[in-house]
């Protein structure tokens, strides 16, 4: 997922290239992802590379209240300018400021990864309640069996 830029920020404002990737697997830390696609559209700016992405993956969890494994579908898109920290004025390359901590960079070799917009993005976006179908019965508080699947006598 890193991109060298450097052919597309020495062409005019409004060039885009485009590329696509496939992951078998991806993950934020806490959640999980497989098959991940993504289609990226990478247009110069003025003095930077706006980057847009299509995102098609599988995300893979449990139930929140059933605790069966599912797998959700996501399809999402984002849109970011990754900062080049070359400086057209001194011809030179700028240290990174303080506020570029949280912005995306091209470095000094003019590539641009982006693992870390991917994590930010799919953390963003991950629903909070996780079911295997909106009508789960989920688990018996008392017993613990699945509720969609069986019934008990606990109540
Ligand atoms: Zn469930
Ligand atoms: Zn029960």
């Amino acid at each position: 997922m890193i991109y060298n830029v450097s052919t597309l920020l020495s062409k005019p404002v409004g060039e885009i290239r485009r590329h696509e990737f496939t992951l078998k697997s991806f993950n934020t830390g806490n959640e999980f992802f497989s098959n991940l696609k993504c289609n990226l559209k990478m247009m110069k700016t003025h003095k930077n590379i706006l980057v847009y992405g299509e995102i098609n993956t599988n995300l893979k969890d449990v139930c929140s209240r059933c605790l069966v494994p599912i797998k959700i579908g996501i399809k999402t898109s984002f849109e970011e300018e990754f900062i080049s920290l070359y400086n057209i004025t001194t011809n030179n390359f700028d240290d990174y400021y303080e506020e570029d901590l949280n912005s995306y960079i091209i470095d000094k070799n003019n590539e641009l990864d982006l693992s870390k917009i991917l994590k930010d993005h799919l953390i963003s976006i991950i629903p909070i309640k996780k079911l295997c179908k909106i009508t789960c019965l989920g688990k018996c508080t008392l017993c613990a069996i699945n509720l969609n699947l069986e019934k008990c006598n606990c109540n």
